[in-house]
């Protein structure tokens, strides 16, 4: 029970990361607030974790609207009067294929990845002051910290592919600044960097049965990443275990960014 007396909101919380997430933290003991746009996804989900024994709600939060972060906020104190953890897990891929310009692509993949997370951080700073500390995890990404790989099987394209690194090395550098900033009021800030996770963001690329195997070989370790991999890191980061870790960039990446 390493998050027992915890109350934890994971965004982007109904699939992937984020639901293995919400997982280990009921399983560990949290309270645990499941915050996404996918409403059917997330209220399966609360169910399973209730009839697992664990106290779960669903909040339907769009991570781009700052006045839907502040009534999600509001839901998480009225249901469980305190908020410890913040996991800023929701994400988008960014599609090349999506059918707007490449600005509108930029600015969506900004606006869930990069300002879904600042404005994650400024709605829990009072909670989190008020109960004497907190932990923020920001789940950026190897992509913020290197540049993209470059399919072989996919055609090749001028697009600017930047936005998914631009957008995750700014949660990267968000933490470090937010965790020197807060760590008076003993809220820890870290970011996680996981490399290809076999999650619904990758069912696409890893369709493709020679681009899954090009990304499988550039993980040392030898395999793709699972949503529990990233999870154990967010867990870990989440707990007291990590009173002492704060402005750190934890990779789970089987070796990638080691090269
Ligand atoms: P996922 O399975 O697609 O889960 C992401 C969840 O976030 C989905 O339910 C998604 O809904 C939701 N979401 C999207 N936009 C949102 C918004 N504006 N507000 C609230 N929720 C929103 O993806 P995942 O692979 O678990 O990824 C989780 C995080 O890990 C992301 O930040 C991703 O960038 C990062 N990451 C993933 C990998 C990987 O290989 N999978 C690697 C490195 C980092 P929709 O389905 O409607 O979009």
């Amino acid at each position: 029970m390493r998050l027992s007396g915890k109350v934890g909101l994971v965004t982007g919380g109904a699939s992937g990361i984020g639901a293995s997430t919400a997982k280990a933290f009921a399983d560990e003991g949290a309270k645990v607030v499941i915050a996404d746009i996918q409403d059917a996804m997330s209220e399966r989900l609360v169910r399973e974790l209730r009839e697992g024994g664990a106290d779960a709600i669903y909040f339907h939060l769009d991570v781009t609207d700052e006045d839907n972060w502040r009534r999600a906020v509001d839901a998480a104190l009225a249901a469980f009067g305190r908020l410890d953890v913040l996991v800023n897990n929701a994400g988008i891929g960014g599609r090349r294929d999506s059918g707007g310009s490449e600005l509108d692509n930029w600015n969506q993949v900004m606006a869930v990845n990069a300002t879904g997370p600042f404005l994650g951080v400024k709605a829990v700073l009072e909670p989190m002051k008020k109960i004497g500390g907190g932990s923020v995890i920001n789940i950026s990404s190897i992509y913020g910290i290197v540049g993209p790989t470059l399919d072989p099987h996919l055609p090749p394209t001028d697009a600017i592919a930047g936005a998914y690194n631009a957008s995750k090395g700014s949660i990267r550098l968000l933490s470090k600044a937010a965790a020197l900033q807060l760590s008076k009021y003993n809220i820890r800030v870290n970011s996680v960097h996981p490399g290809f996770i076999d999650t619904p963001l990758t069912a696409r690329a890893f369709s493709y049965p020679e681009t899954k195997e090009h990304l499988r070989r550039l993980h040392p370790i030898g395999r793709l990443g699972k949503p529990e991999d990233v999870a154990n890191a967010v867990l870990y980061l989440a707990s007291d275990e990590a009173s002492f870790v704060t402005g750190a960039e934890l990779v789970v990446d089987g070796g990638y960014t080691a090269q």
